[in-house]
């Protein structure tokens, strides 16, 4: 029987994570794989999610099952991070725990699908997953494009998607830190985006992974809250996999907004049986663990003074490429005003393998880098590559 399945091509990421590892080169540059990296190209953990995992080795006093929606502190802890002050919107929010972001983009989907939805409306270039998971799900994607060749977000495109989107259509959105471009929305541009849902009933899906990591916590929840403000319902697939650096512990949440109660919760109950239906159940440990830094006064200053400093780092490498301005045909300027992780250099795949093979410089195939990839030890011998192969 398995004869009959097709094989499947290989991570493009993994396999590059392999050719970096087998390189002897000493100078080598990995910006690759979408993991934060200090100056010194650790990815550690949080002081915060040691202390708070020491707790739950001193304290736990069981592993008994939770059930499908997880660990509903650490849900509930999350929530006025995300939404602010009035953290439920006047109880017009619930959520539940997710392996991961995406297990909270998976549930998005197949609830929306559940309920109806049969395109998603989608900016391209995205986060790969997420065509993989509408793939898989058969949900039609309908793409518009997210960025301007200016390094700037195609707002036009957008608004346009949106304003177009028939009922039971659906506009999957990146709350910030666009992954792979680093172009978010600017205020203004957000308030266009909250007005245009407004009008034309499109059901937002809002993908949050990146909260903190780009202009500060509250910054990067403002557009996301603006859209939310003007629509009677939404999801929210959020992760804290980069936030807290809790990658491999999968820690993710799924939130539901519905102007009716009876409506949420029978929304709710969907996502709950279709969780169980998924994974049964999250796991604990991550979530656990982010609900004791986030019920602690002393632990949540501990991981904001933390992540604080990743922003602050990531924006510093960012400054630096942008005074760079052009090397060769790459102009690095837009770089500065961009968020997150990750931006995209245009440039072709063939300069993508000399960075490669003649400077020992690791990136996505695509012209995706992780800017966290750079140091102020490496990042001018980056410059003079992006120079020397595009000039
Ligand atoms: N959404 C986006 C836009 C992402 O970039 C990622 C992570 N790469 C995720 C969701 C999923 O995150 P997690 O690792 O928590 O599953």
């Amino acid at each position: 029987m398995l004869e009959r399945l097709e094989p499947q091509s290989p991570d493009a990421l993994l396999a590059l994570i392999k050719l970096h590892a087998a390189d002897p080169r000493g100078d080598k540059i990995d910006l690759g794989v979408g993991v934060y990296r200090t100056e010194e190209g650790a990815t550690p953990v949080f002081a915060a999610i040691k202390d708070a995992e020491q707790r739950l080795i001193d304290d736990q006093d069981s592993k008994s099952y939770l059930g499908p929606e997880g660990d509903m502190g650490f849900v509930n802890a999350l929530m006025p991070w995300i939404f602010g002050e009035d953290a439920t919107m006047g109880g017009r929010i619930a959520g539940m725990q997710t392996p991961g972001g995406t297990g909270a983009v998976r549930l998005a989907a197949a609830l929306a699908q559940k309920a109806g939805m049969k395109r998603l409306h989608m900016g391209v270039p995205s986060w790969p997953n997420h065509a993989q998971i509408l793939g898989d799900l058969g949900l039609e994607i309908a793409p518009f494009d997210h960025a301007s060749a200016d390094g700037t977000a195609d707002i036009d495109a957008v608004l346009g998607a949106i304003r177009s989107a028939g009922a039971d259509e659906g506009v999957l959105l990146h709350g910030c830190c666009h992954n792979p471009t680093g172009i978010d929305y600017t205020p203004e541009e957000w308030a266009q985006i909250a007005d245009a849902f407004e009008m034309s009933g499109a059901f937002p899906i809002i993908d949050t992974a990146y909260q903190g990591l780009g202009r500060g916590l509250e910054e990067d929840a403002a557009g996301l809250r603006m859209v939310l403000a003007k629509v009677p319902e939404a999801f929210i697939a959020y992760s804290c996999d980069k936030n807290f650096g809790m990658y491999r512990d999968r820690v993710g949440a799924f939130y539901i907004l519905s102007d009716g109660k009876e409506t949420l919760d029978r929304a709710f109950s969907n996502a709950n049986a279709l969780a169980r239906a998924s994974w049964s159940m999250p796991p604990d440990h991550g979530a656990a663990a982010v609900r004791l830094i986030l019920r602690d006064n002393a632990l949540t200053q501990m991981w904001q003074d933390e992540l604080d400093a990743m922003r602050a780092r990531m924006r510093q490498v960012r400054d630096r490429l942008a005074a760079a301005g052009m090397a060769g045909s790459v102009d690095l300027a837009p770089l500065g005003r961009q968020n997150g992780l990750f931006s995209m250099l245009p440039v072709t795949k063939e300069q993508v393998a000399s960075l490669r093979e003649d400077h020992a410089i690791y990136m996505a195939g695509s012209g995706r880098i992780n800017v966290a990839g750079l140091t102020m030890g490496n990042i001018d011998r980056f410059i003079d590559a992006i120079a020397e192969v595009t000039g």
